[in-house]
């Protein structure tokens, strides 16, 4: 490193009043926040958060899928970009970790490295990505950065879109100009995000980070089971043509079958619905909604065939038809190693306890990934909770990410 910074760490009082100060936009009683994207809690924690960046004598930059960044430049101004990152918008009643930590850190490493004189040879961008937990459509705004967002996906070819579109609208966010939301994959450098591990393995195994090496893929499918409507009374077990019956064996076996076959990855079926939706009238329909995730992509794509393997399989146990269609796909993600490695060092040097692991949630890391060498951070969150007002992380943890993340940014950029 060309400048001393080696022991270099952030502010986490000014980090940790940040933190505070945000958590008081969309607070709700529980201790929680409820910022879903776009809505006014949302544009008020941009606002405060673009208020933050001048503050800190850095360049606000939003882009057009409303992605909002703060910007420390290099000498260079040809220099590629390495772009820190997470989100600030929330599900109804979430947590007060779950991405906003790691926008704050991204930001609060950049005031520390403008306020210490230290000239990175690189750009720094520290960004807020617009609907990552999709309250619209899922990580919408780093899906805008590698190119996967345009006017057409807001079309109301598929569902009814108005609502979305009008949202952005307010928000200032242009149709026509959505795909212009792409950047050049040469002109970054990658992408770093810190976030909480919403599981338990850190807290329970007591590691201060976690290195995230893969990102669970996830598959979604409506599956329908077709019998027969009948008499409750007066059909015999053995004339009977039970949808329900066959949907629910279905669950169950798929369950076991994943928990036997596929130890890594987990499945959950949390719709069901019935037709016609009597007490006293055999079920003639039963349609349910499955996902499952599992961190490797070979492994998921498996999972795919004997799960459905599995419908047809019950569907003739209770002398049904099925039928299977496959709603959405998104494949597992390795993440760079060469990034990882960094951050191992970094977390050497700090001298503290961390592991690789796997992320069994989705986070605008695994798309940015696609594009360009992406690298994560976890911290431990206490009983992994989250997407809950109680979920938490202590502080020291913070601190100890925010450390690992500026100094695994200094040995990129230094
Ligand atoms: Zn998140």
């Amino acid at each position: 490193m060309a400048t001393d910074c080696s022991n270099l760490h952030v502010n986490s009082e000014r980090l940790r009043a940040d933190f505070d100060a945000l958590s008081e936009i969309g607070a709700t009683v529980g201790g929680g926040v409820s910022r879903l994207a776009l809505s006014n809690e949302d544009l008020e924690a941009r606002s405060w958060f673009a208020d933050r960046i001048e503050e800190a004598n850095l360049r606000v930059k939003d882009d057009e899928v409303g992605n909002l960044s703060g910007l420390l430049s290099a000498d260079d101004p040809d220099a590629k970009t390495l772009m820190i990152g997470s989100h600030l918008d929330t599900v109804p009643n979430g947590g007060r970790y779950d991405g906003a930590i790691g926008v704050l850190a991204a930001l609060e490493c950049l005031r520390r490295i403008k306020e210490t004189g230290i000239k990175p040879r690189y750009h720094l961008e520290a960004i807020d990505f617009t609907d990552e937990e999709g309250t619209w459509k899922s990580l919408f705004g780093s899906s805008g950065i590698v190119g996967k967002i345009s006017a057409n996906d807001i079309s109301d070819n598929l569902h009814d879109n108005m609502a979305f579109r009008a949202a952005l609208y307010r928000a200032g966010i242009m149709l026509p100009e959505l795909q212009n939301a792409r950047r050049d994959p040469a002109s970054i450098l990658g992408f770093l995000e810190l976030h909480i591990e919403q599981g338990k393995t850190l807290h329970e195994q007591q590691f201060d980070i976690g290195i995230v090496d893969r990102i669970v893929g996830r598959t979604t499918y409506n599956v329908v089971f077709y019998g027969e409507a009948a008499h409750a009374g007066t059909t015999t077990a053995d004339e009977r043509h039970d949808a329900l019956q066959g949907a629910a064996a279905f669950i169950i076996a798929a369950h076991k079958r994943v928990a036997e076959e596929f130890p890594e990855g987990v499945t959950n079926c949390g719709h069901v619905s019935v037709t016609p939706d009597s007490f006293n009238v055999v079920p003639a329909e039963a349609s349910l909604r499955i996902e499952f995730r599992h961190p490797d992509t070979d492994s998921l794509k498996d999972m795919e065939a004997r799960l459905i393997q599995l419908a047809q399989d019950c569907a003739g146990t209770y002398r049904l038809r099925v039928a299977t269609e496959r709603v959405m796909h998104r494949g597992a993600e390795r993440m760079s190693g060469y990034l990882a490695r960094q951050i191992e060092n970094a977390c050497r040097a700090e001298g503290i306890r961390c592991t690789p692991i796997a992320s069994y949630s989705g986070h605008n890391a695994q798309i940015m990934n696609q594009m360009v060498p992406a690298g994560m951070i976890f911290l431990p969150s206490v009983d992994g909770i989250s997407h809950n007002p109680r979920e938490f992380t202590d502080w020291r943890h913070v601190e100890i990410g925010a450390n690992v993340l500026l100094r695994t940014i200094l040995q990129l950029t230094v």
